[in-house]
């Protein structure tokens, strides 16, 4: 009997780690293609000033429609680019696009705006990637001080020696930097002190649970007073409530960003909805 069901539980097993596997392969040989057939966009999600509500920056975020699959998920897809190589291709495509979005806001008059670039762990050990950013400011011409790249806590302290000097060549061209998901990861406060950064982007899991979980709400109070101590801009992400938005505030959060305030947009929507409309963001919730 035992046997049986052991046998059993052993081939349900084995089909779905074959369908698993075989799903993972059709998403690389479709990613393969995704670039040349122009498949990839960049929506841009508003972050606004905790004080005001202004909207002060934007972060790019990828999506993928393609045309076999549909709208593929950038937690699903950037994982795979970056086990077969594809996260330099893809990186520099998000970058040159944001640098030419950046510029073209520029040229209607939105300089007063920060735009941030997620980088994942490959693009960073990418030797070319210094180049590729000087390039980009040569190529577009914008403000790379209104720049910011974004790397993830656990990305940096992978290899925080070989990650410090790349951002310190990185802040040389001007650009700043942000630390995404941060309290997740394990930071070396020491490291935390050496990096060259700019910002710490509070990790959305905090900001959500942070109302019903005294813990959680001691962890935020405790990121933002380190932050503060280190000079560093707080940005509260995941931001889905009122309430949230209020109580970061009042923890002396500088910046929100989350669907409270809106949804990540494409460039167009948010020509038209936020920068055309009077400054504030309030109770904007889903337009797309
Ligand atoms: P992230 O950089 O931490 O981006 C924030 C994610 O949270 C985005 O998901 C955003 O749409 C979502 N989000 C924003 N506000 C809220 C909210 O109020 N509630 C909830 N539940 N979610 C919210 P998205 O766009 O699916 O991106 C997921 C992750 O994929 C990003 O996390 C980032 O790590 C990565 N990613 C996205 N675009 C790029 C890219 O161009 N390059 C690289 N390397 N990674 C990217
Ligand atoms: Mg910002
Ligand atoms: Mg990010
Ligand atoms: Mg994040």
């Amino acid at each position: 009997e035992a046997k049986t069901s052991g046998r059993d539980a052993a081939r349900v097993f084995d089909v779905s780690i074959d369908l698993a596997i075989r799903e993972r392969q059709s998403l690389e040989q479709h990613l393969r293609l995704a670039l040349e057939r122009g498949e990839f966009c960049l929506h841009y999600q508003p972050q606004v000033d905790a004080q005001n509500q202004q909207v002060v920056g934007v972060e790019a975020l990828l999506r993928w429609h393609s045309a076999e699959l549909g709208e593929v998920s950038p937690t699903r897809f950037i994982p795979v680019a970056e086990e077969c190589g594809l996260i330099q291709p893809i990186g520099r495509w998000v970058m040159n696009e944001a640098f030419r979005q950046k510029a073209a806001w520029e040229a209607l008059g939105l300089d007063a705006l920060d735009l941030s670039i997620n980088l994942s762990a490959a693009q960073l050990a990418d030797p070319e990637l210094v180049g590729l950013v000087q390039h980009c400011i040569e190529r577009h011409g914008c403000d790379p001080t209104r720049m910011v790249l974004e790397i993830t806590e656990s990305h940096l302290m992978a290899d925080p020696v070989a990650a410090s000097e790349k951002l310190l060549a990185i802040k040389a061209l001007g650009l700043q930097l942000s630390i995404d998901d941060f309290g997740t990861g394990y930071s070396s406060l020491a490291y935390l002190k050496r990096f060259p950064i700019d910002e710490l982007k509070i990790d959305q899991s905090f900001v959500q649970s942070m109302l019903d979980d005294e813990a959680d709400l001691a962890i935020v109070r405790s990121i933002i007073a380190l932050g503060h101590a280190l000079g560093l801009r707080l940005v509260g992400e995941g931001v889905e409530h009122q309430q949230q938005a209020i109580q970061l505030k009042a923890l002396g959060c500088d910046e929100l960003q989350g669907y409270y305030f809106s949804r990540p947009l494409s460039a167009r929507a948010l020509e038209q909805h936020v920068f055309q409309e009077p400054k504030k963001l309030e109770h904007r919730h889903a337009c797309v």
